[in-house]
């Protein structure tokens, strides 16, 4: 049973008798796994006595979206479609835009349902379902583990002004819940276009002309399996130490689930469940992480109608940061010689190389590129936009409410004040100095080069 604060009902025509099965349009959930929407689908068919359908639709025009991403979600993909066969569900997907296959399936939809998503694009298409929706239409919240609305009902300052909300909300809504084959099996039914075939999506990836920055990334696959294993290993080898090591860039001790989860191939739910019995001072730690701060970025993507524009930060750091906009600044880059890391500072190139050649960046040297970007950039709204261009472009976790939040953390939001300076105001500052101090840099870029030399022998 899907508790009721997951289920919002965005269209109400009646249920239409006449149609062939339930529809769950998969988006932001794309795994079987502890997915609360397929699962609410499931129920609704059983009662309806329909068989259900899930359908995915590429659309391409989503802006920054490299081939490898794609590629990550395409292999994702592909492992659901197995593992919903094996339950008689049919996964259709369709090449050409979600709205265009979602227009063709409509009349034969008694219900449809959706996972809930946070960002501009994806509230937009699930306005547009609704406004053409000829049956009820359902979101369910399937990627935060506390449901957003009854976490906050508005943007929240800090970390712990939201910790404070949630914390004790977590056991309960952490509900684990299996997902059982509906009564109808319905593996012979026939779509009403030409279904993308996922055995071999090598030829889909041609034909979506997708732009190919940064290369392939062959050492990210996607998928629930993957995401998985990735979550055992974590727990087995990185856990005991993260606390202490996860800020610590020459070393890789956190759990790499960030891409897994943007793309909803992974459940905060289930990795909550993974680690929290486990007894080590390191797992509140990265629950806090996982959960507080995650839901964060997602409470301020949901409250902030400009969480993706400068004028979205915080009034504090715009009137501080336009008073030093004047400053002068003794070092200025480019766009493309940012993105190409040609800087001075060996540090800030290698994270930068580690962003565009290997689709990451170690969480500690987010925090010190995005900085860097503001003391090099003619204006800090210039810098914004630069960071937000390259962070959605190449991490293979970008377009994500974290990755638009930690792009803010940069300019001051979620942070507080800080000694006031040049170019940077009252926002938090970094510097080399710092990192050296703290950290082994030199085997940070040691740690970037091996694994980029890796990568390109796989590729
Ligand atoms: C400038 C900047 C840009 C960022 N861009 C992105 C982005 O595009 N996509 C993205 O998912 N994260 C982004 N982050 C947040 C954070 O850096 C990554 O989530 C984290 O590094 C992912 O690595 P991991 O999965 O190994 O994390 P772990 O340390 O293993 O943490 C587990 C999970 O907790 C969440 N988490 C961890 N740290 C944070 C954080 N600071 N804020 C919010 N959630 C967090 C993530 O979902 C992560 O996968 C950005 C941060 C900054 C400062």
């Amino acid at each position: 049973m899907i508790e009721p604060q997951r289920i919002s009902l965005l269209a109400i025509p009646p249920v239409n008798e006449a149609g062939a099965y339930v529809l769950y349009w998969m988006q932001a959930a794309q795994r079987v796994r502890q997915n609360e929407a397929l699962a609410f689908a499931i129920e609704q068919a059983n009662a309806l006595k329909k068989p259900l359908v899930v359908y995915f639709g590429l659309e391409r025009s989503f802006s920054t979206a490299q081939r490898r991403h794609f590629q990550f979600m395409l292999e994702g993909l592909a492992e659901v479609q197995q593992t919903l066969h094996s339950l008689g569900i049919p996964f259709w997907v369709h090449h050409d835009g979600i709205l265009a296959g979602l227009a063709k399936l409509m009349p034969s939809v008694s219900v449809l349902v959706t996972d809930r998503a946070y960002t501009r694009t994806e509230r937009l298409w699930r306005k547009q379902v609704a406004h053409f929706a000829s049956c009820p239409f359902f979101e369910i919240e399937t990627n935060v583990v506390v449901p957003l609305k009854l976490a906050s009902d508005k943007q929240e300052y800090s970390a712990a002004t939201l910790r404070r909300k949630i914390e004790r909300m977590i056991g309960y809504f952490a509900q684990s819940i299996e997902i059982e084959a509906p009564s109808l099996s319905t593996l012979s039914l026939e779509p009403p276009f030409k279904p993308v075939e996922l055995s071999d999506f090598s030829q889909v990836l041609d034909s979506l002309s997708l732009e190919q920055k940064g290369g392939a990334c062959p050492h990210l696959k996607g998928g629930e399996t993957q995401a998985h294993a990735k979550l055992s290993l974590f727990i087995e080898s990185k856990l005991d130490g993260y606390a202490t090591l996860h800020n610590d860039p020459s070393n890789t001790y956190s759990s790499s689930l960030s891409p897994y989860l943007h793309f909803g191939q992974i459940s905060a739910i289930d990795i909550y469940h993974a680690v929290k019995d486990v007894d080590l001072p390191d797992v509140p730690v990265f629950l806090e992480e996982l959960i507080v701060r995650r839901e964060l970025a997602y409470n301020y993507a949901w409250y902030n109608p400009l969480y993706d524009a400068y004028e979205g930060l915080p009034a504090w750091a715009l009137k501080s940061l336009a008073y030093h906009e004047q400053d002068r600044r003794p070092v200025l880059y480019s766009f493309a010689e940012l993105e190409q890391a040609q800087t001075h500072d060996t540090y800030w190139n290698a994270a930068q190389r580690e962003l565009t050649e290997l689709g990451t960046m170690h969480n500690y040297l987010r925090m010190y590129w995005g900085k860097k970007i503001i003391e090099w950039s003619p204006t800090p709204k210039e810098a914004f936009n630069r960071a937000l261009a390259l962070n959605n472009t190449y991490q293979m976790d970008g377009r994500d409410p974290n990755g638009y939040a930690g792009v803010a953390w940069c300019f001051g939001t979620h942070d507080r004040p800080w000694a006031e300076r040049p170019i940077f105001g009252n926002i938090r500052y970094m510097n080399d100095k710092g990192l050296e101090r703290k950290f082994d840099m030199s085997g940070y870029i040691a740690r970037i080069e091996k694994e980029i030399a890796l990568k390109n022998r796989l590729s």
